[in-house]
């Protein structure tokens, strides 16, 4: 018997994928592009940082965009398209930043600044943002961001009950019922039964560059049918992306980085 609840009711049979933070790492996101398609699904969500840290930014754009049906911009997006904010990053992101300013077709650069700043609400009572729904630049590290995110989100979107965000680069799922008092960690990867009465902020990872000691691309996959959400994990070939970012000129700690998954 399915459960009646806001998960029913919102769509039929929907099923979405979510993917974040591909940071131009193309062999990573073809594996993920494969998964995506044996998986027959309803629609794609983007939540930013399609450039930056390695050397296929061109592509992974375009593929990007001729696949998703909703997207936000990400820092690194930002960055690379207006050269604003560079402060913020640390030497090694900023040096990729340039590089990617340095090296990509205008039309991505066009692209990039065109991308639209979060949060978005794109249907299904879902709503996606990099960081979180107050600031896409802030990072969604500990439970006090978490509950005001809750806060924002209840206040600001009053339909949705799931908000998607990227930027920390690590898998987490959190649960919190409308005019609750504390948000509950669900998960940090794997697959949950949705609950119907509570709302959830799910980061469904890292592709291009995970950072949760796990070198695998991350992804995610929610399932309005089934009232389920998977975090799904996929080995690629990081010596294809190292070589990549090594003729390219790119710093060697970026290239490192991926094989450790931090
Ligand atoms: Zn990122």
């Amino acid at each position: 018997m399915p459960r009646e609840g806001f998960y029913r009711r919102v769509a039929m049979a929907m099923v979405l994928a979510v993917i974040s933070d591909i940071h131009a790492n193309l062999p990573a996101l073809r594996v993920v592009w494969q998964a995506i398609d044996e998986l027959s699904v309803d629609k794609l969500l983007c939540l930013g940082d399609l450039v930056g840290y390695n050397a296929r930014p061109d592509a992974c754009v375009a593929e990007v965009l001729s696949r998703t049906s909703h997207i936000v911009r990400g820092n690194h997006d930002k960055a690379a398209a207006t050269l604003e904010s560079l402060e913020w990053f640390n030497s090694v992101a900023r040096e990729a930043i340039r590089w990617t300013r340095r090296h990509v077709e205008p039309a991505t650069l066009r692209r990039l600044a065109e991308l639209p700043k979060g949060p978005q609400e794109v249907g299904d009572g879902v709503v996606i943002c990099h960081g979180t729904p107050m600031d896409e630049d802030r990072y969604m590290m500990d439970e006090s961001t978490i509950e005001e995110s809750f806060g924002c989100l209840f206040r600001s979107f009053p339909a949705a009950r799931v908000c998607f965000s990227g930027h920390t680069h690590v898998p987490m799922a959190a649960r919190m019922t409308p005019g609750g008092a504390t948000a509950t960690l669900v998960s940090r990867g794997g697959e949950f039964l949705l609950d119907k009465d509570a709302a959830y902020l799910i980061n469904p990872g890292s592709v291009g560059q995970p950072r949760d000691g796990n070198p695998m691309a991350s992804f995610g996959i929610l399932d309005t049918e089934r009232q389920t959400y998977r975090n799904v994990r996929l080995p690629y070939e990081i010596r294809e992306t190292q070589t990549q970012n090594k003729a390219a000129g790119l710093p060697q700690e970026l290239a490192e980085r991926l094989a450790e998954g931090w």
